[in-house]
């Protein structure tokens, strides 16, 4: 006998998850480029409706979420008994493995991609099936289909793909899920979907629409990034009305705050400000990311607000030369960082040091 409470021994094997970090330098001003945060804020109204709310935190939330619900199906043109709502997508991918995998039941997904990934299988005590990126750092998705297995529950296809960027392309999709078995769960998380949207309403890749008629479909999407709502933590699935139902037996009760539900309303009702606000982030990332290709990094197509500088070995040694000038970037140790496209001021930091760094 010990006195140490009993636990359970696989928990050795769950990675813990490293989030960005945030330093304050003690000089001069400091940037975080380290968690795919807008630098912006949340949209305009949004914090008046949160305000709104205070008086009435006494009170527990709307579980069921109605009317973000509504306003979601309605912008979305699916169905609200297709949705399900969580604490950030990040939750939601927890929900989607517990609701479909069972201990010993295979995960695919692409590496390097999204850490949370790991994270949710092992937590399930499922299996971790990682298919190695292509070299240009985009999904091999032809490698992903042929992973799949009897024992294969859920895959996860990350579009654009958190940490290098690439985006998968409408058709890359399509034949993809020709190839994958009906009754193996296909999650595309677009965390990064509105980094997409043009000016003129064009939509590249757009999981919710292909996951018509396809109920072996879901998508993932938040509130997290372009939104600026990554403090309130609130993201969704879209998925068929089953897989729905099952994930929302593995949610959390009361799981999205009622702040949380009121800022996503507003939010929803910002497009025009949205797409101002995307667009902004698009011209400088594409600055960026033509100035750091210039200077000799194999830096690979981003759909989102953050690229990829492959370092390799200098990896750490970078991100610490960053942190001296009051950036935090994220490190990948020994393959490369992964930088938030941020406030002008803090991206040609980056830039002075990439410069020098050749
Ligand atoms: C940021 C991110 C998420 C989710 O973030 P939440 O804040 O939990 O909504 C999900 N997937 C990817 C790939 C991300 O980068």
């Amino acid at each position: 006998m010990t006195d140490i409470p009993r636990l359970r021994p696989d928990l050795h094997g769950v990675p813990a998850y490293r989030a960005g970090a945030r330093v304050r330098h003690a000089t001069l001003p400091s940037y975080s480029l380290a968690s795919n945060e807008v630098p912006y804020g949340p949209l305009p109204g949004v914090a008046e409706a949160v305000r709104e709310r205070l008086p009435h935190l006494c009170r527990y939330p709307d579980p069921a979420a109605s009317e973000l619900s509504n306003a979601l199906a309605d912008r979305l043109g699916v169905g609200v008994d297709e949705l399900t709502l969580g604490t950030g997508s990040v939750a939601v991918c927890q929900q989607v493995v517990m609701a479909a995998c069972s201990p010993g039941d295979e995960v695919v997904y692409a590496w390097r991609s999204f850490e949370a990934y790991p994270i949710v299988t092992r937590l399930v005590s499922a299996q971790s099936i990682q298919v190695p990126l292509l070299p240009d750092a985009r999904h091999d998705l032809a490698a992903m289909a042929a992973a799949v297995s009897d024992r294969t529950r859920v895959v996860f296809v990350c579009t654009p793909n958190n940490p290098t960027g690439p985006a998968v392309t409408h058709d890359e999709l399509v034949e993809f899920l020709d190839r994958i078995p009906r009754d193996v769960l296909v999650v595309v998380d677009e965390a990064y979907f509105e980094f997409g949207l043009a000016d003129d309403g064009h939509e590249a890749l757009d999981g919710v629409a292909l996951s018509r008629g396809r109920p072996n479909v879901m998508v993932l999407r938040t509130f997290s990034k372009a939104y600026g709502l990554a403090g309130l933590r609130v993201g969704y699935g879209v998925a068929s009305p089953v897989v729905a139902a099952a994930m929302r037996k593995t949610a959390i009760p009361f799981g999205v705050s009622a702040l949380a539900q009121v800022a996503a309303i507003a939010s929803l009702d910002q497009q025009d400000e949205l797409r101002k606000r995307v667009t902004r982030v698009r011209i400088e990332r594409d600055r960026v990311v033509d100035r750091v290709r210039q200077l000799g990094y194999d830096v690979p197509d981003t759909g989102a607000n953050f690229y990829w500088v492959p370092l390799g070995h200098a990896t750490e040694a970078f991100a610490h030369a960053c942190r001296d000038s009051g950036v935090t970037v994220r490190a990948f140790a020994d393959e490369g960082v992964r930088i938030t496209v941020g406030e002008p001021d803090a991206n040609d930091i980056v830039l002075r040091l990439l410069a020098d760094w050749t």
